[in-house]
């Protein structure tokens, strides 16, 4: 196969590892542009557009990770990259401005070690004809601490995805992976370079939950998630449905009954509850999560809390702060500077009309707000 045939097997095969960027908008996570599949449109933290060169090294897998699409003994067409090739192909395309970062991941061949040492090379590679951009490296689970402080000194995003709350859930994953050896310990060693004053500090990091191959709670997924933010400090969390289908997992008890497009819904719930809590304000047990522990599918959990705390409302929105604001169902981060900025100049806010462009989702506040 040549390089191409070779990029259009693995790009799709990195289709399922969605922490591409880190700012990336929602919709974004899955959509490649034309040009390519391993092309994929992001947002940088800055908020410029670009397009990330994304791909696997590999796909040819020695861990068994039942949701997981390339694992050994998997009948997918296998193939690789070497270092070399990838970084040539991705100089071709970053010099003609068609990219201007990479995503790199492989699946764990032969060894975690040896695997960090192949994408630690494009990295080298690359680092070595002076290309300054971004480069997110994949970790892979079991990596050492030297083959980690490697990447770190090499990429400006790390990932190391933590797949599912809890080493309990994780027996449903895999038994080649060991949760707090391979996966947590790792995690917190990243954590405690790249924090403020570390080593490493600047690298961004990031980490991903296969969302519903292991019966997890929504509870769970948001617990974890609030302790990776608040005391290892990771700069974002994406959420990956797992998809009928794609792996061997049978999805467990009662969620047996969910559609792929269920599960696509339970990700964007987890989504909303992410920037409920570091956006909006929100802490860990004011989360409206439903008697099962899960979030419901049929409402907005911005919503959902709003309709429980009837005593919060209404909120006045020409005295109320921007807590209060952010509270309401409707108003976006942009609409309530928006009101914020109109009171600050002196305007007094007599309708929604004041706010300029209507829509059925500012409509959604109307009854929780006074003038
Ligand atoms: S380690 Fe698991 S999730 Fe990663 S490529 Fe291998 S089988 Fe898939």
């Amino acid at each position: 196969m040549d390089t191409l045939e070779k990029l259009k097997i693995l790009s799709r095969d990195s289709q399922y590892d969605l922490a591409c960027a880190c700012a990336t908008r929602e919709d974004e996570h899955r959509r490649r542009s034309q040009d390519g599949k391993w092309i994929y449109p992001v947002i940088l933290p800055n908020g410029a557009p670009t397009y990330l060169f994304k791909t696997l090294l590999s796909n040819e897998c020695i861990n068994n990770c039942k949701y997981c699409p390339l694992r050994a003994g998997s009948t997918n067409q296998h193939c690789s990259l070497s270092p070399e090739e990838l970084s040539k192909a991705f100089m071709s395309y970053y010099r003609s401005g068609r990219v201007s970062g990479l995503f790199l991941s492989s699946a764990v061949t032969q060894s975690p070690d040896a695997t960090m040492e192949r994408i630690n090379r494009v990295a080298l590679n690359l680092r070595r004809i002076q290309f300054k951009g971004y480069i997110h490296l994949k970790i892979i689970p079991g990596a050492s601490p030297a083959a980690i402080r490697q990447s770190l000194a090499l990429a400006s995003a790390v990932s190391l995805n933590i797949e599912t709350p809890g080493e309990n859930n994780f027996k449903y994953l895999s038994t080649t992976k060991n949760y707090l050896s391979d996966i947590i310990r790792p995690i917190e060693l990243i954590s405690a370079l790249t924090k403020k004053g570390g080593a490493y500090a600047g690298v961004k990091h990031t980490t991903q939950f296969v969302v519903g191959a292991a019966p997890e709670t929504d509870r769970q997924i948001v617990g974890y998630s609030w302790k990776l933010y608040k005391e290892l400090g990771l700069n974002r969390i994406y959420f990956s449905a797992y998809q009928r289908g794609a792996g061997a997992s049978e999805l467990p008890g009662e969620r047996s009954a969910l559609t792929n497009a269920d599960l696509l819904t339970r990700e964007h719930r987890l989504y909303q509850v992410d920037w409920l809590i570091r956006k909006y304000g929100f802490k860990l047990d004011e989360i409206p999560f439903e008697g099962n522990g899960n979030l419901s599918l049929a409402s907005d959990p911005k919503q959902a809390w709003a309709q429980m705390h009837p005593e919060f409302f209404p909120v006045n929105i020409n005295k109320d702060d921007k807590g209060r604001l952010l509270r309401v169902p409707g108003l976006g981060l942009v609409m309530v500077e928006r009101i914020l900025q109109l009171r600050q100049s002196g305007q007094r806010i007599r309708s929604l009309d004041d706010l300029g462009r209507m829509n059925k989702i500012i409509r959604q506040a109307l009854p929780y707000i006074t003038f």
